[in-house]
């Protein structure tokens, strides 16, 4: 079989079908073979595992994971792609669904019950960078049962994910991230390991979901408002951020009583709070 992580081999394909990339959907398929081996190295797949594929493409990483895994749903949203898929590139393995879908419309929580009997599944995929957060928070919020997240993402973007307070980089998606995984950025990836060659560098980010979330938050909806608010305008102190969010209704004298009982000085950025920090605030507001 055609391995298509050479890059031959992807142009046969490509040219074979007359497929044209399409911008809008973030195509930007991987041709380098210790790339795809680094990345089903770092999702620690077993022939036990299922695995949620988005975006698969013409099939480069899928016939990986096909080999790695117990069984493979892929979600492709062009529809171009899947006569490739299904008459080509995956036909030789029987472990495979390819879906034709958005993956932001399909009920993921309810797939992996019914494909996998509410087991934790693996999601491993090169993802389409433009909505890489909707993806991700997606997963989270709907409480999908997962063990781990194995994803090629910006770099930037994979960055941020696993930013430590006080950075540039630490933000809303750091502490979104960190509270329901540990981030650890598996590879570095330059363009030219992808067709066409995106214009920013990428990275293989592993995050690994935790059983229980590392803080105690009495109403999680809260604690990422409050999260969301304290981002919203970076340079603000909490007490103008908090109390202009739209998404929020304390008054400027309640912001100001939780922010002392909890230590805080009043002239506090949300840059410099840890996720424990945000955990505090969450409850005392929800004491008020
Ligand atoms: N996995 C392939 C590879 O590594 O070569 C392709 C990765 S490419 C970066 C992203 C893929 O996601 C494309 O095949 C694209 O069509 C697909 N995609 C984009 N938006 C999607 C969506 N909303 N739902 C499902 N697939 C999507």
């Amino acid at each position: 079989m055609a391995n298509l992580g050479n890059p031959q081999e992807t142009i046969a394909i490509l040219n074979k079908y007359g497929f044209n990339f399409q911008k809008k959907f973030g195509q930007n398929f991987l041709i380098d073979t210790h790339v795809l081996e680094k990345i089903v190295r770092a999702a620690e797949i077993k022939k036990d595992d299922l695995v949620l594929e988005i975006g698969p493409g013409i099939g480069t990483l899928t016939q990986y994971l096909c080999e790695a895994a117990g069984k493979v749903i892929a979600v492709e949203i062009d529809r171009n792609l899947i006569p490739i898929l299904t008459q080509d590139t995956l036909a030789a393995y029987d472990n495979v669904t390819v879906i034709n879908e958005d993956v932001l419309k399909l009920d993921l929580r309810e797939l992996a019950e019914r494909e996998n009997g509410g087991r934790p599944i693996k999601v491993v995929a090169n993802l389409p960078y433009y909505i890489t957060t909707p993806i991700l928070m997606g997963l989270f919020e709907a409480h999908v049962p997962l063990s781990s997240i194995t994803v090629m993402v910006q770099k930037e973007v994979a960055d941020r994910m696993q930013a430590a307070p006080g950075g540039k980089d630490y933000g809303a998606l750091s502490l979104a991230v960190q509270y329901y995984a540990t981030p650890y950025i598996a590879a570095n990836v330059p363009p030219n390991c992808f067709m066409p060659r995106p214009n920013v560098g990428s990275a293989v980010i592993r995050l690994t979901i935790h059983e229980t979330p590392p803080v105690d938050v009495t109403d999680e909806a809260l604690l990422f408002k409050l999260i969301r608010a304290s981002f919203a305008q970076r340079r603000k102190t909490l007490v103008n951020g908090l109390t202009n969010s739209p998404e929020l209704s304390f008054s400027k004298e309640e912001v100001t009583e939780v922010l002392t009982a909890c230590g805080f000085s009043l002239m506090v950025r949300g840059e410099t709070l840890s996720l424990v920090d945000f955990a505090r605030l969450s409850n005392a507001f929800c004491r008020l």
